[in-house]
């Protein structure tokens, strides 16, 4: 670029600026003039560019692409993003969840797998993981589970030992912590990796029909992990290793994907299966309720300012368009809340209309004021009026998404089913799903875990838990603690 074709430098009214090299001074080694405000504007500017990082999640990476229906599914949902053949935009955020924003990407943990779909009906957010189950079902253990897994009080370090505390005190956590203490619990890639709802929602289709449905996102490029030492060592050398890996790939077109595919569980079904279809540490088994391909995720655009189109992404549960709906799934219920409110709390209130949260369908709100309040608000303010203002209208957009419940107002856990049992669905995983190498490395990457600060009790706890969910993997892993 020839000198002559660069910008004027101006501050941010717009007003051209004489030197972004000196500041203004009383001769050349005086003292710095108060009313060099835009030296002022610079620091000012400088001094606010950190927002509060996520609580959890901080650190992350996202994209732009594609979801694009590849199957009819009209049957169950009439949602427009699932329509046959349609193609709707889509952001999507990776994240680990318990590290800081710079934290390395290779550390042991879930990841997060957070899609927008900005669609014909207002956005459409899914906001899952990489796995299919989660280590509490209920949402008032969920902010002490973040804190055992972030930093203690006294050295703000890292602390294995209350993790394990946390987790054998809390015995529902068992199949997910095999699954983190698994293979999976390292993704090569974020291109490697499923993502899942985790949760059960409800489709409802142009009859109103209501269906139980698991979403599942697999990888189009595999699942790849990384092994213990590789990821350790890559912590090392470079911990934005998944950031660099998805841009990278983006940028030389070698765009990622991933085919949607869904359970369907029938409405009725869920108040007679065999344990409670809405309890977020069980699967579904395959054998019960297979696999429907629905279509196609692409990632094909990388942001251009990871700050406004990454780091202000808002993604909540709670989006949820016409045809899809929440289940009685607590944790669900919970997120339905607190998504929303961790936004306004670090975006604030009018975070929906950042660009890159703002709906491409329009957006007819009686939402007024707050601070950064972009879009202008016209008369009339409120409803009901006479004057022509938006109006609600119940005859198109019944309110389907429910289920008839009663009782008592408690505070207890799910009423228990024949085969409701934390370890169940940890010990298949150990015993059926995994050969003897994937065996071993999950006996290995736990007695590194364990022998990394674990006391007594908490250690003993941790071996019963693990025998909990196989004997055999149990006694292999108090001989690599020497706990016999
Ligand atoms: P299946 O044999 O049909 O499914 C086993 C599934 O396990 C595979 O499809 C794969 O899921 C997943 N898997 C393989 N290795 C691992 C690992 N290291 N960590 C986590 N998941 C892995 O049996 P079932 O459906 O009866 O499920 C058996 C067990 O498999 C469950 O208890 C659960 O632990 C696990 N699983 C089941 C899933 C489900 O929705 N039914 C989903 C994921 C895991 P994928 O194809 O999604 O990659």
């Amino acid at each position: 670029m020839k000198d002559s074709d660069r910008k004027t430098l101006t501050n941010d009214a717009g007003i051209p600026v004489s030197s972004d090299e000196f500041s203004l001074t009383v001769g050349p080694d005086g003292p710095i003039l108060l009313h060099d405000h835009y030296l002022m504007e610079q620091m000012a500017n400088f001094n606010r560019e950190m927002i509060p990082d996520r609580q959890p999640h901080a650190k992350g990476s996202g994209a732009f692409g594609y979801f694009q229906v590849t199957q009819d599914v009209s049957a169950y949902t009439k949602a427009a993003v699932f329509q046959p053949a349609t193609k709707t935009e889509v952001l999507a955020r990776f994240s680990t969840v318990a590290g800081e924003s710079g934290s390395p990407d290779t550390w042991r943990d879930v990841r997060g797998f957070a899609l927008k779909f900005y669609t014909t009906e207002g956005n459409y957010d899914m906001v899952g993981n990489n796995t299919p189950v989660f280590f509490v079902r209920d949402p008032m253990k969920f902010q002490h589970f973040i804190h055992s897994q972030k930093r203690r009080a006294d050295n703000g370090l890292r602390d294995h030992d209350m993790q394990w505390d946390f987790w054998t005190l809390s015995p529902e956590s068992a199949h997910q912590v095999a699954i983190l203490m698994s293979d999976r619990g390292v993704p090569r890639s974020y291109r490697h990796m499923n993502g899942y709802s985790s949760h059960t929602f409800m489709w409802i289709n142009a009859k109103d029909e209501r269906f139980w449905v698991k979403y599942h996102f697999k990888t189009d490029q595999g699942i790849e992990n990384l092994i213990q030492e590789e990821a350790d060592r890559i912590a090392g050398d470079e911990a934005d290793y998944h950031r660099r890996d998805l841009f990278e790939a983006i940028k030389q077109g070698d765009y990622p994907s991933w085919t949607l595919k869904v359970q369907i569980m029938p409405f009725k079904e869920a108040d007679t299966y065999r344990f409670n279809p809405f309890d977020l540490t069980k699967v579904w088994p395959h054998d019960d309720y297979p696999l429907h391909e629905v279509g196609r995720l692409t990632l094909n655009r990388n942001p251009s300012d990871f700050h406004t189109e990454i780091e202000q992404a808002s993604f909540e549960p709670n989006n949820l368009v016409p045809g899809i709906g929440p289940s009685p799934d607590k944790m669900l219920l919970a997120r339905l809340l607190s998504y929303a409110d961790a936004h306004r709390a670090r975006l604030g209130v009018n975070y929906a209309q950042i660009p890159v949260n703002r709906p491409k369908s329009p957006v007819h709100s009686y939402s007024k004021g707050g601070v950064m309040r972009i879009d202008k608000v016209s008369d009339p303010v409120y409803t009901p009026n006479s004057k022509g203002g938006p109006k609600a209208d119940t005859e198109r957009y019944p309110e389907v998404a429910t289920w008839s419940t009663s009782g008592e107002f408690i505070r207890a856990a799910y009423t228990k089913r024949k085969d409701d049992d934390d370890f169940v669905q940890a010990g298949t995983l150990v015993r059926k799903v995994m050969d003897n190498a994937q065996r071993d490395r999950l006996v290995s990457n736990v007695v590194g875990h364990l022998k990394n600060g674990v006391s007594e009790p908490v250690l003993r706890r941790a071996i019963e838990y693990w025998r909990n969910i196989d004997k055999d993997i149990g006694d292999r892993i108090a001989k690599g603690v020497d706990l016999r």
